[in-house]
C-alpha cells in the first residue's frame, strides 16, 4: 500500500455547527415558537446557545454516551438540542411525543434516557410518565418561565432559559471517534414494540452532504429551508444538519402544520424549499389554490415517508412551476435511499413520461447500494418487471438496532427493508407494496400503491387505501377505501381505472369511511384498517 498524505479529521456533527456560526454567522433559524410568535437568531447565536446547553450537560454530570431525549417540536430550542447533546459526546434521542405515552415512557426506560428536554405543549404527557422513568434526572421544560401548574405537578423541574442563562457561552467542543453514537431513533413500532436506530456521527456528516447534492435537495446558501418533516423522527431527514453545512437560512414551523400556517410562514420568509410528506402537501396545495399562488420563493419540494400520487407531482410541477423530488428511505436508512432526479436523456421523454419517472421513488444516491431479492435472498435483475424486496446496504444504513436482543437483522450485510417493488436498468425504484400490507390475488401481486394513487387523482377523493380483502376463489381480492371531499359514487371511481390497470388487478369494490386509521408519522394503518373492517381472519 502507498501511504497517502491526506489530514484525518473526524467527521463530527459540532463541526458543522461551528462551520455555520464562522462562514454564515449572520444567517438565521426563524422559528414559529408554541407560544404562536416569530423567533429569530443566528447560527453564530445558536452555537453559543448550544456550547451553554453542552455546559449545562456537564454542570449536571451527564457523562459522554449518555442519552438527552427530546419531546419537541421544530424549532431553534430543538437545533440547539441536536447540536450541544451530540456535539458534546453525549446521545440525543429524538422521541416522538405523537405515540401512546406508555410507548414513550417504554422508549425512555429502553434507552435508558438521563435528561428529557420537552416542549410545554408535551408536558401532560411528561407529568403522566415522570414516574415510570426511573432513568431520568433531570426533566428540562423549553420555556422562558416555568408555569407554577407545572412547577406543583412535577418535582424539580428545570426551565431551560433558567438553565441556560446560568452557564457560560465558550465551549471548546470535543474530538473524538466518528463512529461513535450521535443520536437515537426509534421506528413507529406498527409491529410489535419500537426498534431504536444509532447514527453515528459520521453516518449523519455523509447523509447530511449527500442531502445536499443538487440531484438531492440540491441546497446552497442562497437557500430558505423550510423542513415540515420532524426533528423528532429520522431527524427531520438530515435537513438540521445539511441546512447549516450549505449555510442556508432555516426556517422552522413549530406546531402549526396546516396549509395555512405553512403558507404563510413560507411566503414571509422566502422559503425556497420545503421537506415533507404528502398529506402535508395536501394543505397546502389547497391553500396555493384558494390563494390562487404560490408562495413566492418556492422552487423545490422534497417529498417522502409514503408513495406519492403521480396527480400531486403534476399539481406542484405543472400549475405551480415547483420541482417536485419524490424520495424513498426509511428511519435504518437515514433516512435518504433513492430520489426522483431525472437524467439529461430524459429532457427527451414527453410531459407524462417524465411525470411518470419522478412518481417512481427514484434512483440511489451515491453511498446507499440497492439489491433486488427474491425470498430466499437471491438477486432479481433490475430490468423493472421483477418483484421482489429491496435490501440496502451504505455509508448510512443500520446494522443492527439498540439492545434488541434479536438477531442481526442484515443478511451478508444487506439490510432488507420489507418494500416490495421493481428497479428498472437505470436503477429507478417503483415500490408497489410493504410486505406485510401486500395483496396477491390469483397468485399475481397487486400495486396498493397504485391503486390508491390512481383513487387520488379524482378531484372527490380525499384520501384512498387499497387493502387485502379475502376470496374464496382468488385466495385475495383488492379492496379500496375511500376517504370522500366532495359527492362521488363508487362506479364513477372504479371508472378511473379502465386503460390504467390489468382487468384482474382492478378492485371490485370501493368502501367508504369517515377517517382511515393513521399512525405516529402519519402513515396509513392498514392492519388496523382490515380489523376495523372486518377482514382479518375472515
Ligand atoms: P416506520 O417506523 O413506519 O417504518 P419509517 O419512517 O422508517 O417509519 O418508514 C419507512 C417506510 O415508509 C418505508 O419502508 C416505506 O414502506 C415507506 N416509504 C417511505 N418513503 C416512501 C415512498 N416515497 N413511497 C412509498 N413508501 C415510502
Amino acid at each position: 500500500m502507498f501511504e497517502a498524505l491526506m489530514q484525518r479529521r473526524e467527521m463530527l456533527v459540532s463541526h458543522i455547527l461551528t462551520h455555520a456560526a464562522t462562514c454564515h454567522g449572520d444567517t438565521e433559524i426563524v422559528s414559529r415558537r408554541v407560544e404562536g410568535d416569530i423567533h429569530r437568531q443566528t447560527y453564530a447565536q445558536t452555537e453559543r446557545r448550544a456550547a451553554r446547553l453542552a455546559r449545562g450537560l456537564d454542570a449536571m454530570r451527564i457523562e459522554r454516551g449518555d442519552r438527552v431525549a427530546t419531546l419537541a417540536w421544530n424549532g431553534y430550542r430543538h437545533v440547539e438540542a441536536y447540536y450541544g447533546v451530540s456535539g458534546s459526546g453525549r446521545v440525543l434521542h429524538t422521541v416522538n411525543p405523537r405515540l401512546h405515552p406508555d410507548q414513550i415512557a417504554w422508549i425512555v426506560n429502553h434507552a435508558g434516557d438521563r435528561i428529557v428536554l420537552f416542549d410545554l405543549t408535551f408536558a401532560p404527557i411528561v407529568t403522566r410518565i415522570a414516574a415510570q422513568c426511573p432513568s431520568v434526572a433531570h426533566w428540562i421544560a423549553l420555556c422562558d418561565a416555568l408555569p407554577d401548574a407545572l412547577r406543583d405537578e412535577l418535582a424539580g423541574v428545570h426551565c431551560y432559559e433558567e438553565w441556560l442563562a446560568a452557564q457560560r457561552d465558550d465551549y471548546a467542543w470535543p474530538e473524538f471517534d466518528e463512529d461513535v453514537a450521535a443520536a437515537i431513533c426509534y421506528t413507529s413500532g406498527t409491529v410489535g414494540n419500537p426498534k431504536g436506530v444509532v447514527y453515528s456521527h459520521r453516518s449523519s456528516t455523509l447523509h447530511a452532504l449527500n442531502l445536499a447534492m443538487p440531484d438531492c435537495a440540491c441546497l446552497s446558501a442562497s437557500d430558505s429551508v423550510l423542513p415540515v418533516v420532524p426533528m423528532f423522527h429520522v431527524n427531520a431527514w438530515g435537513a438540521v444538519y445539511a441546512a447549516p453545512m450549505a449555510g442556508c437560512k432555516l426556517v422552522l414551523p413549530g406546531p402549526a402544520l396546516d396549509g395555512a400556517s405553512l403558507f404563510g410562514l413560507m411566503d414571509a420568509e422566502d422559503v425556497t424549499l420545503s421537506i415533507s410528506v404528502p398529506t402535508i402537501w395536501l394543505g397546502l396545495l389547497t391553500q396555493m389554490e384558494r390563494e390562487g399562488r404560490k408562495p413566492r420563493a418556492l422552487a423545490r419540494v422534497v417529498v417522502g415517508g409514503a408513495a406519492a400520487p403521480e396527480s400531486m407531482i403534476r399539481r406542484f410541477e405543472q400549475d405551480w412551476s415547483v420541482d417536485f423530488r419524490h424520495g424513498w428511505g426509511m428511519t435504518e436508512s437515514s433516512p435518504l435511499a433513492t430520489i426522483a432526479s431525472l437524467k439529461a436523456r430524459h429532457a427527451q421523454l414527453d410531459t407524462d413520461g417524465r411525470m411518470r419517472l419522478k412518481a417512481t421513488q427514484g434512483r440511489p444516491v451515491f453511498g446507499v447500494q440497492l439489491r433486488l431479492q427474491d425470498d430466499d435472498g437471491a438477486a432479481l435483475p433490475w430490468d423493472g418487471r421483477s418483484i421482489g424486496e429491496i435490501a440496502l446496504k451504505g455509508h448510512w444504513v443500520a446494522s443492527g438496532y439498540f439492545d434488541s436482543g434479536k438477531p442481526n437483522p442484515t443478511r451478508d450485510g444487506w439490510l432488507p427493508t420489507g418494500d416490495l417493488g421493481t428497479i428498472d436498468p437505470d436503477g429507478y425504484v417503483h415500490l408497489v407494496d410493504r410486505s406485510k400490507d401486500v395483496i396477491k390475488s390469483g397468485g399475481e401481486w397487486v400495486s396498493s400503491i397504485d391503486i390508491e394513487n390512481i383513487a387520488m387523482a379524482h378531484p372527490a377523493v380525499a384520501m384512498a387505501a387499497c387493502v387485502a380483502k379475502p376470496d374464496e376463489k382468488w385466495g385475495e381480492r383488492p379492496l379500496l377505501v375511500v376517504v370522500r371531499k366532495g359527492p362521488v359514487e363508487a362506479a364513477e371511481i372504479l371508472a378511473c381505472y379502465t386503460d390504467k390497470m390489468a382487468k384482474w388487478a382492478i378492485p371490485d369494490e370501493v368502501r367508504f369511511v369517515d377517517q382511515i386509521p393513521l399512525g405516529a408519522t402519519g402513515k396509513m394503518l392498514k392492519r388496523k384498517l382490515r380489523e376495523d373492517l372486518g377482514l382479518v381472519g375472515a
